[in-house]
Order: C-alpha cells, then sequence, then structure tokens
C-alpha cells in the first residue's frame, strides 16, 4: 500500500537547547583531534590502531555536532541568494556517483529546461539533496537506479523527486521520520532528515515521503520560486 506523509516542525525545544551546545563543543574537540593526530604520528606501531579508532569516534563527534549546529536557528545564519537548484544538483551528483558506484547504482537526472530561480541558501539546499540521495543510495544495498527530477509545477513551484528503489519505509517509521536520533541503520545518525526539514521548512517549502515496502521511496521537495 501507499503511504504518504506530510510532515511539520519537530524538532523540541530540547533539541534546540542541545544543538546550541554543539556550538560549544566545536572548539574543544577541534583541539582533541589535533593533538590526537599528534600522537597518532608519534605513537609506536603497537599503539597507533588505538589513536586510529579513537580518531574514528572522534570524526563521528564531529558530524553529529556538525549536523546539530545546522539545526540550531538555521534561519538566522541563512544566506539566501536566488539561484538555479539545477546548477546545485550539478554540483553535487559527481560527489554523489562517486558513492553510487561502489553498490552499484545508476544516477539518473531528469531536469526540465525551464527551471525557475529560487531564493535560497545553496549549501543548505545541497546539503537537503546529498541527505536525501544518501539515504536513497543507502536503501539500495543491492544495486539499482537513483532518479532525481526536477521540474515547475503549475503554481510556479520547483519540485524535486528523488526516487529509490530500495527497502521502502514501513507505516511506524514513517511516522518518525525527522525524529531527531531516530534511525533503524547500525552506523546511522538519525540526524540526516532532521536536518532536512527543518531547512525546507525554513525555505517555506515541504518534503513529503511516499513509499512502498520492496518497491521503493520517493521524496518529495517542493520550494517556492
Ligand atoms: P540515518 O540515515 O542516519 O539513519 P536519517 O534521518 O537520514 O538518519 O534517516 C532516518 C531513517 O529513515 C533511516 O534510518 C531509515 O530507516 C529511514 N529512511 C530514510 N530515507 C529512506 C529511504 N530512501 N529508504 C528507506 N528508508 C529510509
Ligand atoms: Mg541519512
Amino acid at each position: 500500500s501507499e503511504q504518504h506523509l506530510i510532515r511539520s516542525e519537530k524538532l523540541s525545544v530540547i533539541g534546540q537547547l542541545a544543538a546550541g551546545v554543539a556550538h560549544e563543543i566545536r572548539n574543544p574537540l577541534t583541539a582533541l583531534k589535533g593533538f590526537t593526530q599528534l600522537l597518532h604520528r608519534r605513537t609506536d606501531v603497537q599503539n597507533r590502531q588505538y589513536f586510529e579508532m579513537m580518531l574514528t569516534e572522534l570524526e563521528r563527534i564531529n558530524y553529529i555536532v556538525g549536523e546539530f549546529m545546522l539545526l540550531s536557528k538555521p534561519n538566522q545564519w541563512q544566506q539566501m541568494n536566488r539561484c538555479d537548484i539545477g546548477l546545485l544538483l550539478d554540483d553535487i551528483i559527481p560527489i554523489m556517483q562517486s558513492q553510487a558506484i561502489i553498490t552499484n547504482i545508476a544516477i539518473m537526472v531528469d531536469k526540465s529546461p525551464d527551471m525557475p530561480i529560487v531564493l535560497c541558501d545553496a549549501n543548505q539546499i545541497k546539503q537537503v539533496l546529498v541527505n536525501l540521495m544518501k539515504n536513497a543510495i543507502e536503501a539500495m544495498p543491492d544495486g539499482g537506479e537513483l532518479h532525481v527530477h526536477m521540474k515547475k509545477d503549475h503554481q510556479g513551484f520547483v519540485v524535486i523527486d528523488i526516487i529509490d528503489q530500495g527497502i521502502g519505509i514501513p507505516q511506524h517509521v514513517i511516522d518518525r521520520l525527522g525524529e531527531p536520533f531516530y534511525t533503524t541503520k547500525d552506523a546511522g545518525t538519525g540526524l540526516g532528515l532532521t536536518v532536512c526539514f527543518k531547512i525546507i521548512q525554513s525555505h517555506g517549502g515541504t518534503l513529503i515521503f511516499t513509499s512502498e515496502p520492496n518497491v521503493g521511496t520517493t521524496a518529495t521537495i517542493r520550494l517556492p520560486a
């Protein structure tokens, strides 16, 4: 059965406080990483593996903190500019292609030529596209096709569909999409979609998921032109 969902604000007050704390973690974390790298270089072979593990874990903390910083007050930091979303997509595709090829995934892009200009923060929109495409790739461990369709709808909105042929999303997971730290993956952070919803909302747009287990998922972004 097909499942639809329109998600609105989900980040709680506690979530926003945590995002503030993330800022305070950044600086000491950078120092920790730097000294760990230094010790990694100076240590003997026997201890090197421990420093490598420490660096991997520090990198993970850094990634989570980075996502959290995006969550805190994105409106205030936004650098709104007139941009062609089609060109943003062109920047991202080669990066995603290098990841997709590892698991036998072909990325197909279909852009209509008359794309309107959107007032947006280019880096934030790129982040959304990367997060959604990453999820699509991770949903197809045995390969498949990832389609990205970009068009203008009747009301002049830019509509971007990210369509995978992956495992799909069961209803109980759909209900929780965007909830901070909600993940079904062993090494997931559960922050990717939290960031996506937040950014799209702050642009006055919507993000909708349509999914059918074992058939695939479509993530649809709508942005005002
Ligand atoms: P993470 O990718 O770190 O798990 P996300 O916030 O990006 O965190 O996604 C949350 C959860 O939503 C995932 O763990 C997964 O269960 C589900 N999900 C998101 N996108 C897809 C997709 N395209 N196909 C299947 N499941 C998905
Ligand atoms: Mg993700």
